[in-house]
């Protein structure tokens, strides 16, 4: 390709609405445009990098045994309303009507379509296990679309399915779609995570997703060094601390104490200069519109997905300020569990505190040397708040480590929900008819686009890992008006494309400057500068990432460049 030819309009500023590198970087190196709020044009240099992405895809589904299928993109209504899914999907998903008034919506993703086909279709356990898989447009009407490509409300998924006579065999094809992604993503040259993931109403540990490591990241994640236990923080589980041994021995009488305004837990501790780990913070939620009071360690935050699935509930919410007082009869702000009106469930962390800060129950007043036990009682200790950075693996008992990542991928075991709703069954072995027990599979194609950028780059520009670049190499000859210097540039890039190599010549006639500005911007893991040496036969090779340097004969750039990839770079 010529850079004179090629439709990558770069800019200088980046778009009002960018907020991160991946948004601001993918624009101004001219890959893409914003047509709307989470609408994007993918430009060139964009669709380049999302092929190869898909290329890799492609080859790993298919060497583990998936078959590649094309579903349409229009839903109708009546498989949604099947599974039950076309009102809870709610707001999300995008719903029209055709010319004879059918509902219909543009899939978010394919449980239904799919399951229809194959309920249809495959009849006896002899025609299972079966995994097929698209790479196509879903729609999403998120709520917040932001981040460019990260979150779009349309955008490229990669989407598979997987259908087994038994759960033995689903969770067989669950660990080779685990093996699969991570392939896919190494090969990428991606840094990533596969961490347990919440399971939600399916429950079980049959959920990982893949994370791709960026600071600016919207998943969290812990890990254990030790062991290798990984877990988003929705689903990282806390050890049990024991309950301390004597700890009635140490109770001290309770003490009312004036605290004049002071309600939140910060300004406790400092006003009563206590630590916040010996203040308890008690919070009331609806849980699927029951009154639940949940307290917890004053340092530590409530994980509201914890909290539903130890409630196993659809909806948790705050209740707010008048909730509080109609349920409770207490001040918001000075909650004190001692007589309180509904059940104290009590977060692991309590399970130690000894002598705590509670409120008093009325306004401008705390408790001091409150014990739980004692002075109230816990309906039950449950695991709710978020595990922190140096906390102890729940496996092992390591300290954590703290990460934050960029969700590309997803894995599920997503057993018999579908395939009852839906009757999608087969006969048995046995002659006994069955459900499928189904797995979901799923890669943001386009988001995988964005969170390598995200990993990859520096003030200049993006650094794309070699095997998603748009190009692996770019020849760029400082002036193209001196013959030995653009011959010999026209005789390289001709080299390296004969060479298997996909390649791109800056043949613009403009300052070498600017060349070098653009080539570092869009990229390209590989620039070869032809200049001052031009009359030798030597021209210098530049790494993006690094930007080292070496001289090399015009002739040997192909060589230098395996020998240099093969060096890891
Ligand atoms: P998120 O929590 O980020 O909204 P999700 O749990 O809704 O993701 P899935 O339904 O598991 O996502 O979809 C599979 C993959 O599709 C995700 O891992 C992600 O890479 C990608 N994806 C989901 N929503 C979007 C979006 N709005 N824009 C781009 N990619 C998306
Ligand atoms: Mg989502």
């Amino acid at each position: 390709m010529r850079f004179s030819r090629l439709f990558a309009p770069t800019k200088k500023e980046s778009p009002a609405d960018a907020e991160i590198p991946s948004h601001k970087l993918l624009t101004r190196a001219g890959f893409i445009r914003k047509v709307a709020s989470g609408l994007y044009d993918i430009l060139p240099l964009g669709a380049k990098v999302i092929l190869k992405i898909e290329k890799i895809v492609r080859e790993e589904m298919n060497a583990a045994g998936a078959q590649e299928v094309i579903l349409p993109i229009m839903h109708p209504s009546e498989l949604w309303q099947e599974s039950g899914r076309w009102e809870v999907y709610g707001k999300e998903m995008i719903k029209f009507k055709d010319r004879h008034e059918r509902d219909y919506a543009l899939g978010p993703t394919a449980e239904e379509v799919i399951t229809d086909l194959v309920r249809k279709e495959v009849k006896s356990y002899k025609e299972l296990p079966l995994n097929l898989y698209q790479i196509g447009r879903k729609f999403r009407d998120e709520i917040r679309p932001r981040f460019g490509l990260m979150r779009a409300r349309e955008f490229i998924m990669k989407d598979a399915y997987s259908f087994h006579a038994d759960d033995e065999d689903a969770e067989r094809e669950y660990w080779n779609m685990y093996e699969t992604y991570s392939r896919i993503f190494k090969r990428m040259g991606l840094e990533f995570k596969a961490v347990l993931a919440d399971t939600g109403e399916i429950g079980g540990n049959f959920s990982h997703e893949f994370l791709v490591i960026a600071d600016t990241g919207e998943s969290k994640l812990v890990y254990c060094e030790k062991c290798g236990y990984a877990a988003s923080t929705e689903k990282a589980a806390q050890r049990k601390p024991e309950v301390p041994k004597g700890r009635e021995t140490e109770f001290k009488e309770v003490e009312r104490v004036h605290t004049p305004g002071i309600k939140r837990i910060e300004e406790v501790s400092e006003f009563l200069g206590i630590p916040q780990e010996k203040i308890l913070k008690l919070l009331v939620y609806l849980v699927d519109g029951k009154p639940v009071a949940v307290a917890v360690r004053g340092d530590r935050e409530i994980e509201e997905t914890k909290l539903r699935n130890a409630f196993g509930a659809k909806d948790v919410r705050l209740a707010t300020d008048e909730e509080i007082e109609e349920f409770t009869g207490q001040p918001k702000g000075f909650l004190s569990p001692i007589g309180f009106k509904i059940p104290v469930y009590a977060d692991y962390s309590v399970i130690p505190m000894v002598n705590f800060v509670a409120g008093a129950g009325e306004v401008d007043y705390h408790l001091k040397n409150v014990n739980w036990g004692r002075d109230f009682e816990v309906e039950e200790f449950i695991d709710v708040s978020e595990v922190g950075e140096g906390e102890p693996c729940p496996e092992c008992g390591a300290p954590l480590k703290f990460k934050r990542g960029i969700e590309v991928g997803h894995i599920f075991k997503l057993g018999t929900k579908y395939s009852e709703a839906m009757g999608a069954t087969f006969v048995d072995e046995d002659g006994t008819e069955k459900p499928m027990v189904m797995g979901c599979y799923g890669i943001g194609i386009t988001r995988v686009m964005a969170a390598a950028v995200e990993q990859n780059h520096d003030e200049e520009g993006i650094i794309w890992p070699f095997e998603i670049a748009p190009f692996e190499v770019i020849v760029i000859p400082t002036n193209v008006k001196r013959d030995e210097i653009r011959e010999l540039a026209e005789e390289v890039y001709e080299n390296l494309k004969k060479k298997g190599f996909d390649a791109l010549i800056d043949d613009r006639n403009v300052r070498p400057g600017f060349k070098f500005k653009d080539a570092d911007l869009i990229g390209i893991p590989f620039q070869v500068i032809v200049g001052k040496k031009a009359g030798e036969g030597v021209v210098e090779l530049k790494v993006r990432k690094g930007g080292e340097r070496f001289e090399v004969e015009s002739g040997k750039v192909g060589e230098k460049i395996r020998e240099l990839l093969q060096g890891g770079i």
